[in-house]
């Protein structure tokens, strides 16, 4: 063994701990560290020949990047839609690493059966039928993928093609539509020869991101052939839903596949004040819930939920002959874009099995809470305006002033992160650029707002006198 290997194996729990101080640190300070900071290229080093072993990587480390790092898991982090971590999850995450478990589901492991108990729970907590299989993939564009690729495979077996195996080549274009789907749909398309251009936008609702069901009824009667419908739960500007009991009524008259981008809406579940929101989300095809957003655990984890898993293994499946037999759950490796797969399920298993139904309703109704306060102290401001309604978690507001442009919401929105004590992220919204604050972890209390507001406050009298 190599000698810096060995000094390491025989230091391990040394390293342990010095990588729990590390950890700690930073968690420590999750109250006052910038959310977010401007870091421009660093100069790259040359890969070392001899290493400097785990205990000097760990000083190093510490001494010239930590203090660099987002504090995107702290309370006044407002930028996407960005979970923190739970405690609990924190836990599950670090043992994914020490066990390092391949939850690809071959027969060595209790893994995969946690991850198939992972998404049971799952299944409650959205309230979805137990007909639907899920799976965990990298993130909510990964599982809009993963859907996507299912519907494809549909629009062929009902045009009497087998995709999977034929290909797309000969295939006349698929046709999709939407009321305002997420980038991500439209990445997806792209990366499985749909193409961007084959998304038709239907119209919404007066003053609304929700589908006007009426425009998506006679876009279906113009399509006159099986097509893919994604309906958005939760829309990124103003978390707005898609009626899902009236799309699953045009189902019985329609011959369409319906995909549900509930990447963070989906928590709307947790609430009995919002969970009419998702009502007739079982009639979904196909389903996109986010876990590294709402349910705060750490990144690379989104789940993936279908009423078809014949087709999700015709897409998917592995032929590989050491695999073992597909038609037995839970063989993820036949089900899901990887093959070795990160046991992705254990931090969401921990945080579920720690804080439990009651603690995510919590989580979800506080932060709901603390948007609309935002949103009432920007609505009663001389110098922001809302651009829309707060329906739950997301504010999305513009300076108020004649034209705001693009540049100068950049430049408010650079002085806020240079301030230190929240960030957001900019967004155009019905052709207005302006400011998303997006409000969606476990730590954020109504007084993190407040401190938000007078933040915004200062920076935009400074604005002004610069002017
Ligand atoms: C965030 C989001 C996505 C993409 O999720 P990633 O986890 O970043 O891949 C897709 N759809 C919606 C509605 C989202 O909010």
């Amino acid at each position: 063994m190599h000698r810096q290997l060995r000094t390491d194996l025989n230091n391990f729990e040394k390293i342990l701990s010095h990588t729990t101080a590390v950890a700690k640190e930073h968690l420590n300070q999750l109250d006052t560290l910038p959310p977010g900071r401007f870091i421009s290229d660093i100069p790259l080093q040359d890969l070392p020949l001899k290493g400097i072993g785990a205990e000097a990587v760990l000083d190093y480390f510490q001494k010239n990047f930590a203090h660099q790092m987002a504090n995107s898991t702290g309370p006044r982090y407002f930028g996407f839609v960005t979970g923190g971590s739970t405690p609990a999850s924190i836990a599950g995450d670090w043992l994914v690493s020490a066990y390092d478990q391949n939850a690809c589901g071959s027969n060595d492991s209790i893994a995969p059966q946690l991850e198939r108990q992972t998404i049971h729970f799952f299944k409650e907590l959205f309230g979805l039928s137990e007909a639907y299989f899920g799976s965990f993939v990298t993130g909510a564009t990964m599982a809009n993928f993963t859907s996507l690729a299912l519907a494809r495979q549909w629009v062929g077996e009902q045009r009497g093609v087998d995709f999977s195996n034929d290909g797309l080549c000969e295939a006349a274009p698929i046709k999709i539509l939407s009321g305002t789907p997420h980038s991500s749909i439209m990445k997806s398309l792209s990366m499985l020869g749909i193409g961007r251009k084959s998304m038709i936008k239907i119209e919404t609702l007066p003053d609304r991101e929700a589908v006007d069901i009426v425009a998506l009824e006679n876009n279906l009667k113009e399509a006159g052939e099986p097509v893919i419908v994604v309906a958005n739960s939760g829309t990124v500007n103003t978390v707005d839903f898609d009626d899902l009991e009236a799309i699953g009524r045009l189902k019985s008259k329609y011959n369409f596949w319906l995909h549900v981008d509930a990447a963070f809406g989906g928590f709307a579940a947790c609430s009995e004040k919002y969970a009419h929101y998702l009502s007739g989300i079982n009639h979904a095809d196909s389903i996109t819930i986010d876990a590294h957003k709402w349910l705060n655990v750490p990144y690379d984890a989104a789940m993936q939920f279908t009423r078809h898993k014949r087709t999700q293994l015709q897409v998917f499946q592995n032929s590989a002959a050491y695999l073992g037999d597909p038609e037995k759950s839970p063989d993820y490796f036949h089900y899901t874009p990887e093959n070795s797969r990160r046991f992705r399920a254990l931090p969401s298993w921990f945080t579920l099995m720690a804080y439990g139904k009651e603690g995510y309703q919590e989580i979800v109704e506080r932060n709901c809470e603390a948007a609309h306060h935002f949103g009432e102290l920007i609505k009663a401001s001389e110098n922001f305006q809302l651009l829309a309604p707060v329906r739950m978690n997301v504010v999305c507001f513009t300076l108020r002033e004649i034209d705001t442009t693009m540049e100068a919401i950049k430049r408010f929105l650079d002085g806020v992160r240079d301030d230190g004590r929240v960030f957001f992220t900019p967004t155009v919204y019905r052709g207005i650029p302006g400011i998303r604050a997006a409000v969606s972890n476990w730590l954020t209390e109504r007084e993190d707002m407040e401190l938000a507001f007078e933040v915004i406050t200062v920076v935009n009298q400074k604005m002004k006198l610069q002017v």
